[in-house]
């Protein structure tokens, strides 16, 4: 199966993401850890693309598409993309890629929808483990360790810590998406992402087995 999720920054992707590779099987691409894994590593690259992922800027196609088929090269054909495609440029680099390697193309796309005022609730108060990149909330998070992996390194995200930068990532994901809702029309699961992790895990489930029927 292949899967690409889609959803405003604060939606949850992150976290759904882990639970579904988890449920159904599958290696995780997530794009924006691989670029912050890049950029930490502070490589001619990294150092190339560092403020244009901190502003909120997208990083240019060209960069994104290979580094993508990279990973395919590395992952196989079972598979959970977050974070790509972002624009429709590379929605059709990504069908033919996936044509060209596997014979085949994403099975589902789930777009979670959320509120723009709860978005930037949920960013403002966002930490991240920087050793396994779970995802905690400042307000409901006790004590300073990550729960799954006892690391000590939990920190907000440059990106999460401007609001130009979050406002940036909003509108751009929501110009996006028009051209993206198109695209995939036939394979696209909207879930509520208003709700609570355990509800909205349950919705995109539910509506996965549906559809696979
Ligand atoms: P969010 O969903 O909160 O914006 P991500 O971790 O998915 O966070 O992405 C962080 C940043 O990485 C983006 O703001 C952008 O700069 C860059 N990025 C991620 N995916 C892509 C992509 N497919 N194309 C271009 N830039 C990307």
């Amino acid at each position: 199966m292949i899967i690409t999720i889609f959803g405003p920054p604060g939606s949850g992707k992150g976290t759904q993401s882990n639970l579904l590779i988890a449920k159904y099987d599958l290696k995780l691409i997530s794009v924006g850890d691989l670029l912050r894994n890049i950029i930490s590593s502070g490589s001619e690259l990294g150092n190339k693309i560092k403020g244009i992922v901190e502003s909120g800027n997208l990083i240019q196609d060209e960069i994104i598409c290979k580094l993508l088929k990279d990973q395919l090269e590395l992952i196989g054909d079972r598979l959970l993309l977050d974070g790509f495609p972002r624009n429709l440029n590379q929605a059709r680099f990504l069908t033919q890629v996936l044509q060209e390697k596997y014979n085949r193309d994403v099975d589902v796309v789930i777009e979670l929808q959320l509120d723009d005022d709860i978005a930037i609730n949920r960013l403002k108060n966002r930490i991240v483990c920087l050793d396994c990149k779970s995802i905690y909330s400042i307000s409901s998070f006790n004590g300073d360790i990550c729960v799954k992996c006892k690391s000590t390194r939990l920190e907000k995200r440059v990106d999460d810590a401007d609001m130009s930068a979050i406002n940036k990532r909003i509108s751009e994901y929501h110009l996006q998406m028009k051209g993206l809702r198109d695209y995939y029309k036939e394979k696209l699961l909207k879930i509520n992402a208003n709700l609570g992790v355990d509800e909205v895990t349950q919705e995109i489930e539910s509506k996965i087995s549906y559809n696979l029927v």
